[in-house]
């Protein structure tokens, strides 16, 4: 008898996040090749003959690199049960692809039906793109995030945009509950993944039919990169994204894909440190008087922890901690004074980072409102920086 040489076939779907994301995506080992080949800078290929099966003709349609981040994407968003990610340029490339390009309008010219966004979703969403989304005929309908009130907008409904938790207020929804109540009214359902990743919620395992996300925060977590995805188990709905991306334009460059497909290695020990941080900061902050409104959706205490311990995976509550000061005085001192906290917009990075979200005028906020983003920095030091600053912040 011969003994079956056949390795078994791996599925992805048991490995644990550690394990899955430092293979995620890799080619199989080929001898003398590097483990992640460096990124491919083509705008053309060599191209002989019949194009109709070529996998890689016209940089603007197709890169190997991306092909290979976009294999790892899907794995950590689906994993075990097949699906399609296609990377774009930055989060709201990504975005605007799922608004203007899914669904398909129906073909008999029936009315489209509306989208429904988060009211306190990323401020560009309700902002400029609702603005563009109705400027080219599309019903656009808003409500917040928290109490699961998008739901009261369903009827007629096209497109179900959620956003959780939000950015910056933290609200959460049920995904389960909406998308159940989406799919009842006829509506596809999209999630914003950005703030959780992959590790922390996985929004196709909770009935979503895509997961969206920045990869421009803590998925490729070194505040160097741009870049956007949307994933799918829906291959007509990836193909309507990949013809968006090709006639937009909207398409992320060879050494940004490399860069984000080289963070997700880390991904799991970034995460998880910076979850921890997120998590002793927030407790700080609610042991010291003069600190208002502590959110992180990590703290027993907060009002959405019941539904995030539900939804979210592995205690992993994302890197996002929102308080309030008096006023902008005491935020501004908090800032200038805190020695480990760059004063820097966005957020997933790994040096943490806080900002006055009122300075920018686009968030319903008050004035002494900080969102604050923990980076990878030891725990201790991070939390003994933090205290410091908020004494000398609130002392006058
Ligand atoms: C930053 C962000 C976006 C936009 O992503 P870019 O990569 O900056 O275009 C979208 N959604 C959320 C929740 C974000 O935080």
């Amino acid at each position: 008898m011969t003994p079956d040489t056949t390795p078994p076939e791996d599925t992805g779907a048991e490995a644990a996040d550690a394990t899955r994301v430092v293979r995620a995506g890799l080619p199989a080992p080929e001898p003398y090749e590097p483990a992640l080949p460096g990124p491919a800078f083509a705008a053309h290929y060599h191209l002989p003959g019949d194009v109709t099966a070529a996998p890689y003709d016209y940089g603007r349609d197709a890169n190997p690199t991306w092909t290979r981040l976009e294999a790892a994407l899907a794995e950590l968003e689906s994993p075990g049960v097949p699906a399609e990610a296609v990377a774009f340029a930055s989060g709201m490339a990504a975005i605007t692809a799922v608004l203007m390009a899914v669904p398909a309008p129906p073909p008999d010219g029936a009315p489209r039906g509306h989208v429904v966004l988060p009211a306190d979703g990323y401020n560009l969403v309700p902002g400029g793109l609702r603005t563009l989304l109705e400027e080219h005929g599309s019903e656009v309908r808003a409500a917040p995030t928290a109490g699961d009130a998008q739901a009261a907008l369903l009827d007629g409904a096209r497109l179900l945009w959620l956003e959780t938790p939000s950015n910056p207020g933290l609200d959460v929804c049920d995904i389960r509950r909406l998308a159940a109540a989406a799919h009842a009214a006829g509506a596809l359902v999209a999630v914003d993944n950005t703030l959780p990743t992959p590790l922390g919620q996985r929004p196709l395992e909770l009935g979503a039919d895509l997961s969206v996300a920045s990869g421009t925060k803590a998925l490729t977590g070194h505040g160097d990169v741009l870049l956007g995805y949307a994933v799918t188990r829906d291959p007509a709905l990836a193909r309507r994204l990949r013809t968006w991306r090709k006639t937009a334009g909207a398409i992320p460059g060879p050494m940004e894909a490399w860069l984000a497909h080289r963070s997700l290695a880390t991904l799991e020990l970034r995460t998880a440190r910076q979850a921890a941080n997120a998590l002793a900061v927030a407790e700080a902050l609610r042991a010291t008087p003069g600190v208002r409104d502590v959110r992180h959706p990590g703290l027993p205490s907060d009002p959405a922890h019941a539904l995030a311990a539900r939804q979210m995976r592995g205690g992993r509550y994302g890197c996002v901690v929102a308080f309030t000061l008096p006023d902008r005085a005491a935020a501004e001192r908090f800032l200038g004074a805190a020695r480990l906290v760059d004063e820097a917009t966005s957020f997933g990075g790994v040096r943490t980072t806080a900002e006055r979200r009122g300075r920018w005028g686009g968030d319903a906020v008050p004035e002494g409102f900080v969102r604050f983003s923990a980076g990878v920095e030891d725990t201790a030091d991070l939390v003994a920086d933090l205290r410091e600053a908020l004494a000398y912040a609130l002392a006058r």
